[in-house]
């Protein structure tokens, strides 16, 4: 169409439109310059959009009119359709087609149109993309530019795919998902079964194992770790099995023997504590049961009493009458004594020939003493044993809980200190502890412990008693006697100390000391020149015990070179008669080295003429006891006198000991006694003084 500057169609390949004025061309009109052609607003004259383009006609450089020319819309095809979100923007941004639609996107517009105004001809720069954020969504464009025309040709991604994908995706989702977890579901639970049953199989045939019930068998047969795990709980149960029967049978084999064991324990205790000769409770017995009477009491202690038996020289039976005759009497004598117990006493045999009893709950002394004299007055019946029958007595200590000692120990002690005070007394008694009892045993204790180191101190020496023969006068030996002068106690006898050396075990190296010290001095005398005499040795019974006493006076007389027929050892009586066979071996074996033997203390003991003719004894010695009597009564002088001939008989020479008097020196001579000793002629003289006795001796010899 051709317009008009009023915007009046001049001409018009549309007829119908001729004639229209068009106000808007009108008002462009002025404003259209140049002869270029540009994309103007498209008039909308029809019902179909349209786009017009403009260019003014100018003449002789004056606009006239205004040419244009309306394209159709199907002009741009299937591209630009309403429905695909198409824009074809000019320059100045007017959306040309669709007609003014594509309004709402001025960002997409505004930056395509920078594109468009910054292209410098690169083709790389034609197309594009352009993305538009909204709060919510998100427009995707493609562009095209048109330089020819000063045109964009943009185009809207549609995004009704996406909307739908995105609303299809998470319903997808869930269904994936609840698919998947049915299916994983199904598959953990298969996978599961699988699974756990074996372990479930496992655990209930160990709850059976647990159970005791060992038989039980793994059936799971597959070739995975758990068919393994079957196999070896099976092989382990089979060990657990073996392993369980046989400690069945060793814990049955093991109580059998724990009960065997038990037996023998209760017969070990029995034995352990019994005396089996008696059946009688034993020491330890008695200690253990002793001990708990005593320290169990309740706060009130009562008044208890240890009391100490010990028959009075049972040796004698044991040594007249054998060990059976011994055992019988101590069965005796037990049983005797055991019908006198009463309620909760405790009685036991301890040793050889002792008793003790644990008096419960004494009530008064008087009771005690009335009880120890009944126990005293038992022992003095005659026993008869088989077809002999024997006289016996006892002597008897008693020690007081609490007031002599709180221990068993102690009081026994004390008991059988007393029971030795009984006996010290004239035996066949009983006394009660006291404390000056104690004090005779401390003195033992102390001269026991100055013999210890009696030699080394120089506090032992021998003193030497004359003898004389009784017809011509002269001294022919003497008897050396021990003496024991201590710094500390002071001078103790013999009678004191020999004992307690016998009882402490020092009376070998004592009596060995005597034996050696007198051979030397005797030897000595003889090398310096006196007429040689014999020196008379007491040996005590103690070393008499076994064969050493042999060597011993072998070695003494080789050492001091004294010839053996100038000693002479003093043997006595009683000690022979204990081991009679074992001591005439030693008697005839000291014999044998030409040394005498004289036999002491007759006259005290048993006075055996029967054992005096077996004896190899060269001297008799007749005990002081014995001479003391030979004054007063005729029946002693008479039995001296016999004893005189008689040892005369056997060719032995008889020595009285301990004479005083004249009359006995008289009588010794009228009954022809051969040797005297005794305090009429000379006491017991120093070394020194007995070397002067022999050298006045000489000298009368010579006058
Ligand atoms: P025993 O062997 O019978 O010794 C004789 C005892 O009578 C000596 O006493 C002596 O001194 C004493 N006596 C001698 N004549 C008379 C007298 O006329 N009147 C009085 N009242 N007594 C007289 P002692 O020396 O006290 O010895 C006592 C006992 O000690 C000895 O008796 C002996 O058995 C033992 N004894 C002494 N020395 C030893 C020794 O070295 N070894 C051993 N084992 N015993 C010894
Ligand atoms: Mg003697
Ligand atoms: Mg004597």
């Amino acid at each position: 169409s051709l317009f008009d500057m009023d915007g009046t169609i001049v001409a018009s390949s549309e007829k119908a439109s001729i004639v229209t004025q068009y106000q808007e061309i009108a008002a462009l009109a002025s404003e259209l310059t140049g002869s270029c052609v540009e994309s103007q607003l498209s008039l909308t004259t029809e019902s179909a959009p349209k786009i017009c383009i403009l260019t003014p006609v100018v003449v002789k450089s004056i606009t006239i009119g205004v040419l244009a020319v309306s394209i159709d819309q199907s002009y741009f095809g299937s591209f630009a359709s309403d429905d695909t979100h198409t824009f074809i923007i000019d320059s100045s941004g007017y959306s040309l087609f669709p007609s003014q639609t594509g309004q709402e996107y001025p960002d997409i517009i505004s930056s395509s149109l920078v594109r468009l105004r910054q292209y410098t001809g690169d083709s790389k720069e034609l197309t594009g993309t352009i993305l538009q954020k909204d709060t919510l969504t998100y427009s995707l464009f493609g562009y095209r530019l048109l330089p020819e025309y000063n045109w964009v040709y943009l185009v809207q991604q549609d995004n009704s795919l996406f909307s739908s994908l995105i609303t299809v995706i998470p319903l997808l989702s869930i269904v994936v998902g609840i698919l998947f977890f049915i299916v994983s579901a199904i598959w953990s639970s298969i996978l599961t079964k699988k699974y756990t049953n074996p372990i479930y199989e496992l655990k209930d045939n160990m709850e059976q194992a647990c159970q005791n019930r060992l038989d039980v068998h793994c059936n799971i047969e597959s070739n995975n770790e758990f068919g393994e795990l079957s196999s070896m709980f099976n092989r382990m149960i089979t060990i657990i099995h073996t392993n369980y029967t046989e400690a069945i049978h060793a814990k049955n084999k093991l109580e059998e023997k724990q009960y065997e064991l038990e037996e023998t324990n209760n017969t070990l205790e029995k034995i352990a504590y019994t005396d089996c000769l008696t059946g009688l409770a034993n020491r330890a017995a008695f200690l253990r049961d002793a001990t708990n009477l005593l320290h169990n009491h309740d706060g009130n202690i009562a008044r208890h009493a240890i009391i100490f038996l010990d028959l009075d020289n049972f040796k004698n039976v044991n040594d007249t009458l054998g060990h059976d005759y011994g055992d019988l009497l101590l069965q005796q004598v037990s049983s005797k004594l055991s019908s006198f117990m009463g309620e909760g006493d405790i009685f036991a045999r301890t040793g050889g020939d002792e008793f003790l009893v644990l008096r419960n709950k004494v009530e008064s002394t008087t009771e005690l003493d009335q009880f120890a004299s009944t126990l005293v007055s038992i022992a003095n019946h005659p026993f008869v044993l088989d077809d002999e029958t024997v006289q016996i007595s006892m002597s008897i200590g008693v020690a007081l809980f609490p007031q002599n000692g709180l221990t068993v120990t102690e009081l026994i002690k004390n008991a059988d200190i007393a029971m030795y005070s009984a006996k010290t007394s004239g035996k066949n008694n009983y006394m009660f502890f006291n404390s000056s009892m104690e004090d005779e045993v401390n003195r033992k204790n102390e001269i026991a412990d100055i013999l210890r180191d009696a030699i080394a101190n120089n506090e032992l020496y021998l003193v030497y008693q004359p003898q004389t023969n009784i017809r011509e006068g002269g001294v022919i030996g003497s008897e050396a006697l021990m003496r024991l002068r201590s710094s500390y106690l002071g001078y103790i006898s013999p009678a004191e100390f020999i004992p307690v050396a016998e009882e402490c075990g020092l009376i070998d190296t004592l009596g060995n000391w005597a034996l050696e010290e007198a051979c030397r001095f005797n030897k000595s005398l003889i090398d310096q020149g006196f007429t040689p005499r014999t020196v008379s040795v007491n040996v005590s019974s103690v070393q008499l015990k076994g064969n050493k006493i042999l060597p011993t006076i072998r070695r003494i007389l080789s050492e001091t070179q004294m010839p053996p027929e100038y000693l002479e050892i003093e043997l006595t009586e009683s000690v022979l008669m204990h081991s009679i066979d074992h001591n005439l071996y030693l008697m005839n074996e000291i014999k044998k080295m030409g040394v005498h033997i004289a036999l002491d203390d007759f006259g005290t003991g048993y006075s055996s003429f029967n054992y005096l003719t077996s004896m190899p004894i060269n001297t008799l010695k007749i005990d002081k006891s014995f001479i003391d009597g030979i004054c007063v009564q005729e029946k002693d002088r008479y039995i001296a006198e016999t004893i005189i001939s008689l040892a005369h008989k056997m060719n032995i020479a008889v020595v009285a000991e301990g004479v005083e008097e004249q009359e006995q020196l008289d009588i010794l001579q009228h009954s022809d006694c051969d040797i005297i000793q005794g305090y009429i002629f000379s006491k017991p003289l120093t070394d020194k003084e007995y070397i002067e006795l022999l050298a006045g001796n000489s000298d009368e010899e010579e006058e």
